[in-house]
């Protein structure tokens, strides 16, 4: 089966992590190699990415990277393992890194290599090909986008900034009043990330930050005609469990587009496939399974499922619900 994720970083990551651990046993059980059977491709939030210090980062990226190659920070929940940070302090002596963003070594050994590549003039999604050749991710990992749509907000008194400074180093904690994606007027989706969609069998949205997120991979023109013209039934997962973001400060981003903190509203964000939105089903928190029948009323199938990804077990079996959910609607 083919199946393609949309995605952001960390929560998506978890997602995708269930996804391939669910391929994997979904092989084992049909006496299948485990990398065989299901071809999954991941479509990358290019939003979050900036530049810092000549580099170009990408935290969605290498977060998706990172934790399918288990090279990721478990406890602290972002960055590799066994990390060290001594360039880091170097370059905050020189004023070069603000104090509120550290690059850790193994990690700027990632950003310098991906800077070069694109220096030469490699496109995007060929750096990400080079980039996940490194270690067996078990999935493929596509950009949105080739071209450059960092997230910039605008904070209620009319500045603008980098999503990055506005998430890392103010916590989210200034009022916003929206989100721009800089250049994505000009923007197109990436061939690989068309190919993943038209060719997919289930087509899934992570439950990752509807805002900052997926919103930048859904504002790039093409993308959703190519979600709404693709054969595959599209399921959505909720990011949100009773009313709460699970991690993260995702409620800031909802917050300043005027969507409430709320599984059933994130869905109607979204919309029904079958009046101009992307969805062709749900999957909400069994805390929130009052809304199950309001929203299927409204056109989008919903079933309320476990939702909480704390391992492989629990990250699994989400992903089978949500492949379950799609084979049903397709
Ligand atoms: P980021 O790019 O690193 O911010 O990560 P994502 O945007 O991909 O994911 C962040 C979102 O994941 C947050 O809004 C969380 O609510 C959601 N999330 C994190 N863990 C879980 C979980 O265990 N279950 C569900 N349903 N959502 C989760
Ligand atoms: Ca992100």
């Amino acid at each position: 089966m083919r199946i393609t994720v949309l995605s952001g970083g960390v929560g998506g990551a978890r997602f995708v992590l269930g996804v391939r651990e669910w391929a994997r046993r979904d092989a084992a059980a049909r006496g299948l190699p485990e990398d065989a059977a299901h071809d999954i491709r991941v479509v990358v939030n290019t939003g979050d990415d900036w530049w810092l210090a000549g580099l170009r980062i990408a935290p969605d990226h290498d977060s998706l990277l990172y934790a399918l190659s288990d090279q990721n920070d478990q406890q602290r929940g972002w960055g590799r393992r066994d990390e060290t940070e001594r360039v880091a302090a170097e370059l905050q002596a020189w004023g070069v890194t603000p104090e509120w963003f550290t690059l850790g070594d193994l990690d700027l050994g990632v950003h310098i290599a991906r800077t070069a590549w694109l220096r030469e003039g490699t496109p995007l999604s060929e750096v990400y090909r080079r980039l996940g050749a490194r270690w067996p991710l078990g999935v493929t990992l596509v950009p949105a986008t080739e071209t450059e749509v960092d997230t910039h907000v605008r904070t209620v008194d009319g500045q603008l900034m980098h999503f990055q400074e506005w998430w890392t180093r103010y916590r989210a904690s200034l009022p916003a009043t929206g989100f721009e994606n800089t250049g994505v007027a000009s923007a197109q989706p990436s061939a690989g990330a068309i190919e993943a969609i038209a060719g997919a069998d289930v087509l899934l949205l992570a439950p990752s930050n509807p805002v900052v997120s997926l919103g930048p991979v859904l504002a790039v023109p093409g993308m959703r005609e190519a979600l709404r013209s693709a054969s595959a039934p599209l399921v959505g997962i909720s990011p949100v469990i009773g009313g709460r973001v699970v991690r993260g400060m995702a409620d800031a981003c909802l917050a300043a587009i005027g969507v409430q903190t709320d599984a059933a509203a994130i869905a109607r964000h979204y919309g029904a496939r079958s009046a101009d939105g992307l969805l062709d089903g749900w999957l909400l928190a069994v805390e929130d399974a009052a809304s199950v029948d309001g929203l299927t009323r409204a056109g989008i199938p919903t079933r309320a499922v476990p939702l909480w990804m704390r391992d492989a077990d629990t990250s699994a079996a989400l992903a089978g619900d949500a492949v379950a959910l799609a084979l049903h609607l397709g």
